[in-house]
């Protein structure tokens, strides 16, 4: 059984944890939310009140944060991980960031002489509580096939993607592509109504025909059509505008430090902020379907 560190217990972080605890480990995470950390300590994880307190007798220290930002100020400075860890713990972020800052904690992990693997995750909250993420591991070969064993109570897949930072492309590019799906099936909805389309029928059409797609069978933006989506929970958030746009933001940093022209995606970041503009922010993102509707009702 091993010891585990974990630094941001939010919404992926707690059940992500909880399920470390449930296959037999032990978990001692921190977080600076009051919430999170009952949820966490409900869940089984035994809550420190310091990253140092949560790595510094660990095999494999974890962070699930919200931004690069938070990712770097974790890692780095006296109070950090690099600080307290022991040089023998295994260091995975499975938080979704930009390119840069994975490329900072390979690199100044190396350099420190940690092991470092990007680690983000796919399947949302719900996958999350299930222990059936994705995870896509970038990283040394050595740090790779450790990292699998750690996520294994997590995890319904683990894909090897290659070295330091694939994983967290492979992700950035893999979400960017969901919220282009996304537009498609949100004017796609819109537009079958106002044609007069029975949205059950339109749905049992395009979902067996070539307009299929994950953002089709899982976020339909229609009441009553797919169990799973928002629609039908007057759009309250299984993934929010907020986090859409974060995630197509980080596709277009790549873009412009690849040079890829990524016109699509740029219209998805333009729909989320109108939602966001809207006071839309923290609504599902499948809401999008309202810029299409003609009188701005879904
Ligand atoms: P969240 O906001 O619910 O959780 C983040 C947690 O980090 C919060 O509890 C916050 O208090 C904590 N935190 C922030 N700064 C901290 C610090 N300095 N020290 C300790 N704790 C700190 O976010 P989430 O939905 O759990 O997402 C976490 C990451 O996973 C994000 O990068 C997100 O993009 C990614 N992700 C989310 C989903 C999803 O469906 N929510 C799916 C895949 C990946």
């Amino acid at each position: 059984m091993a010891v585990y560190g974990w630094i941001g217990l939010g919404n992926m972080g707690g059940p992500m944890a909880s399920n470390i605890f449930n296959a037999g480990h032990t978990v001692r995470g921190f977080d600076l939310s009051q919430r999170a950390q009952q949820n966490a300590r409900d869940g089984g994880v035994e809550v420190v009140g310091s990253i140092k307190d949560a790595v510094s007798d660990a095999d494999v220290v974890f962070t699930s944060l919200p931004k690069g930002v938070h990712v770097r100020s974790v890692f780095d400075g006296e109070d950090g991980i690099w600080e307290h860890a022991p040089k023998t713990a295994l260091l995975a972020d499975t938080s979704t960031v930009d390119l840069a800052t994975s490329r900072f904690c390979h690199e100044e992990s190396q350099k420190r002489g940690f092991v470092f693997v990007d680690a983000p995750v796919s399947g949302g909250i719900s996958g999350a509580a299930a222990g059936t993420l994705t995870f896509m591991l970038g990283g040394d070969e050595d740090g790779v096939q450790r990292a699998r064993e750690f996520v294994a109570p997590m995890a319904g897949n683990i894909i090897e993607t290659g070295g330091a930072t694939t994983g967290i492309a492979s992700k950035i590019v893999n979400n960017m592509t969901l919220f282009i799906n996304l537009m498609g099936i949100a004017e796609g909805s819109q537009l079958a109504e106002r044609l007069g389309l029975d949205a059950q029928t339109f749905w049992n059409v395009a979902n067996t025909s070539s307009g299929q797609s994950w953002a089709q069978r899982t976020w339909y933006p229609v009441p009553g059509i797919v169990a799973s989506a928002a629609a039908n929970n007057n759009f309250d958030a299984t993934f929010t505008a907020e986090l859409a746009l974060k995630d197509v933001s980080l596709a277009l940093e790549a873009g412009n430090e690849t040079g890829v022209n990524l016109e699509a995606a740029s219209l998805a970041a333009e729909m989320f902020q109108a939602l966001i503009d809207q006071g839309l922010g923290k609504k599902d993102c499948s809401l999008i379907a309202k810029l299409a509707s003609p009188d701005g009702t879904v």
